[in-house]
């Protein structure tokens, strides 16, 4: 293993100054020792660490990277908008331009509300349908993740339970729980959240069975319930339109993030008339959220998601890259479990019920310059070529021979363990 004294040095200052060296979802704390915390640059596909070391970056910034880091073309757009002026008194007339691209692409659209953050959105959408409907209960599916606020947060620091005293939970994919939860909120019933398919941390994933889409759509309509779709993480990277198209269910609210601007900052809330009301009466701003560059930036990734067939060849890299992996694997007498969109894959072991040879593995794509991540979805891009793809599909070859040789010695993550122990 390469030593990386530039990012030691940085997690011994962080160490001083920011609460556990380092905070939320990009923290290394559960990640194999030898991943880097810090990185200096990313172009393309590609990241590289503050010690210069190189990767191919399967987790794309967590979503936001769609059609590679840097794009000239997004980029040059939010350059020429930050000539002209970012945050201002108000907004510049790209806010416009984009809520009417938005309102085009997305068929159940009819509004849009801009933010910074997903978690701005799904909360946004949680006090929209609670005003639009006059009522309290929201039903969100178990293991789901729809951001950092107190309503939604996996971590129960700092949360009193009387915030969530109104969030009720089903199961993903199961008509009955859902039917049940739906019940047992009797005529209090605001919300359905749904995530466009199952994409939990830890888990194999699952795409919608229709019937659950379908009848959660039911339900809503029978109870006046708002549905709301979560394509914070899913958005785009199936279809040109909301995620649920492809089940044929149109929700009343959805929200965005992480990728419509190729990374640039923001988010979104797009709703249809049936909950224009509810958006009307919420309060909801920020210091940024109008801020011009991000949205010619987007503006700009969604005129290439349009016009270029990104979609179809990440789909294609992404079958690739799942049928070299499982070929790999076998050669080495390893089975994994490949899960969820080609595109956006959640790549487990057989066997390894507490992960540790999940670790070893991705330790090993690490020192051969591919990162990957032991148990989170990750993402392809636009950016990446059939060579990147074999590229990761030969150092595979190479992690599991050497994961092979070193099996019996493993030892499970102390970190991880103690975190999924206690829940
Ligand atoms: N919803 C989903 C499905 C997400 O994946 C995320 C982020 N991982 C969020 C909401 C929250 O987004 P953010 O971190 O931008 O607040």
């Amino acid at each position: 293993m390469r030593a990386k004294p530039n990012d030691v040095d940085l997690r011994e200052r962080a160490a001083k100054v920011i609460p556990n060296g380092m905070f939320g979802h990009e923290a290394t704390h559960l990640l194999p020792a030898s991943f880097p915390q810090f990185f200096s640059r990313a172009k393309g596909a590609y990241i590289w660490d503050v010690d210069g070391n190189r990767y191919l970056d399967f987790m794309c910034a967590y979503g936001p990277n769609l059609l590679g880091y840097g794009d000239e073309l997004i980029d040059a757009a939010a350059t020429r908008q930050l000539a002209l002026g970012d945050t201002m008194t108000g907004p510049g007339p790209v806010l416009v331009d984009l809520c009417e691209t938005l309102v085009d692409m997305i068929s159940h659209a009819d509004w849009v509300m801009v933010c910074k953050n997903g978690t701005d959105a799904t909360t946004m959408a949680l006090t929209a349908a609670r005003a639009q409907t006059g009522k309290r209960r929201v039903l969100v599916a178990e293991g789901a993740y729809h951001g950092a606020a107190p309503w939604c947060t996996p971590m129960p620091g700092g949360i009193v339970p009387e915030e969530r005293a109104f969030i009720s939970k089903y199961k993903y994919n199961d008509v009955a729980s859902l039917e049940a939860a739906v019940a047992a909120a009797g005529d209090d019933l605001a919300a359905i959240f749904a995530s466009p398919f199952k994409h939990d941390a830890f888990e194999d994933q699952a795409l919608p069975d229709p019937a659950y889409a379908r009848r959660a759509r039911e339900l809503c309509d029978q109870t006046g319930a708002m549905l709301i779709v979560d394509d914070v993480r899913a958005g785009f990277r199936l279809v040109r339109d909301c995620s649920w198209e492809l089940v044929g269910v149109r929700p009343d609210l959805s929200s965005w993030g992480k990728s419509f601007a190729n990374g640039h900052p923001i988010s979104a809330l797009l709703g249809s008339n049936s909950c224009r009301a509810g958006a009307e009466a919420i309060y909801a701003t920020g210091s940024f959220w109008f801020s011009a560059v991000p949205m010619a930036a987007a503006i700009e990734t969604l005129r290439i998601l349009r016009e270029s067939d990104y979609l179809e060849r990440t789909i294609r890299l992404g079958e690739r890259l799942r049928e070299g992996l499982a070929a790999a694997a076998a050669r080495h007498g390893f089975s994994l479990r490949q899960t969820g969109p080609v595109q956006m894959p959640q790549i487990l072991f057989n066997d390894d019920p507490d992960f540790r040879i999940g670790f070893a593995w991705a330790e090993a794509m690490l020192e051969r310059g591919v990162y990957v991540h032991p148990w989170h979805n990750m993402f392809l891009n636009g950016a990446m070529s059939e060579t990147d793809i074999d590229f990761a599909i030969e150092a595979a070859d190479g992690a599991f021979a050497q994961v092979r040789e070193h099996v019996g010695e493993l030892e499970p993550h102390a970190t991880l363990m103690s975190l999924l122990g206690a829940h």
